[in-house]
């Protein structure tokens, strides 16, 4: 599942693609990954009511930025676009005429210029905000501030949790809620909480704001540290043995104790979990 780092460096992908162009033909289709059919894809696109190709075309591409996991194309005369990836989706590029490696059924989101086609196939979500302001302003409202945007403060985070989450939270699951804090996902939540030594069942109740805020302040290293190109690292010990310190690992041994790695679905969408039973304390 693509986390919040990943979505940045789609973002900075894309950017020379579509900032600054004419947008010259233009697919938003707003229902969720699986709801349509296979059946449409032998109906014109143009036919299908469900996809809605007004409001973009012939307009310029003012900016492509990720906030969190979603990523946003703004619009010269306002109109802004949202993607969600989810667990499936992805993005390719194309050269206008060129045939595309997936289905047209499956596309969310194309957008056309004179040079490029980029296409993000099966999005969780993809929703065109035509009141752009205020859309938008509720959206943000739904999401905690973004890890990696400047001058986020990892300080609110702790009176974010407590407000919008019940004492008996594990932390794996506060460490997944956007609203506190977005960009953290199910690799970054086991990593952080083994490198900050917490049980990812420890309950909120339980943990200090300090140990809060150690916790994000991790995660938005790890983040930022991840922005370049390359797999994802969170164990920058340079001896071959592994790049991450317990995802994946279960039943091997800790790297800094020995004792063998644990692994479960944990938490309210019982995630893949990962944890060192010795090191890490409920
Ligand atoms: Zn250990």
């Amino acid at each position: 599942m693509p986390e919040g780092d990943t979505i940045h460096k789609l973002a900075a992908a894309i950017r020379p693609r579509l900032e600054g162009r004419t947008v010259r033909e233009a697919w938003v289709r707003s229902e969720p990954r699986g709801t349509f059919k296979r059946s449409q894809a032998s109906t014109a696109l143009a036919a299908d009511p469900s996809i809605d190709h007004s409001g973009l075309i012939g307009h310029r591409v003012e900016r492509v930025y990720a906030e969190g996991k979603h990523l946003f194309f703004e619009f010269e005369q306002g109109v802004l676009v949202r993607s969600h990836l989810g667990m499936y989706g992805d993005w390719h590029r194309y050269q206008p005429g060129e045939p595309w490696k997936k289905p047209e059924w499956q596309a969310s989101l194309a957008l056309w210029t004179e040079r490029d086609v980029m296409v993000c196939f099966n999005a969780k979500e993809v929703e065109l905000l035509k009141a752009a302001t205020i859309r938008h302003a509720n959206f943000r409202n739904r999401l905690g501030p973004d890890l990696l945007a400047p001058g986020s403060d990892v300080i609110l985070a702790a009176p974010r949790a407590r407000e919008l989450l019940d004492a008996d939270a594990p932390l794996l699951d506060v460490l997944l809620d956007q609203r506190i804090a977005s960009g953290i996902g199910n690799v970054y939540k086991s990593e952080v909480l083994f490198m900050e030594r917490q049980h990812p069942l420890r309950v909120l109740g339980d943990t200090s704001d300090g140990e809060l805020q150690s916790l994000y302040a991790r995660a938005r290293a790890l983040l930022s540290r991840n922005l370049g190109g390359g797999p994802r690292v969170t164990r920058f010990v340079p001896d071959g043995r592994g790049s991450l310190w317990v995802y994946s690992r279960r039943g091997r041994p800790c790297f800094r104790c020995g004792a063998k790695i644990q692994a479960g679905r944990l938490g309210r969408d019982m995630r893949s979990t990962y944890w060192c039973p010795a090191c890490q304390i409920v």
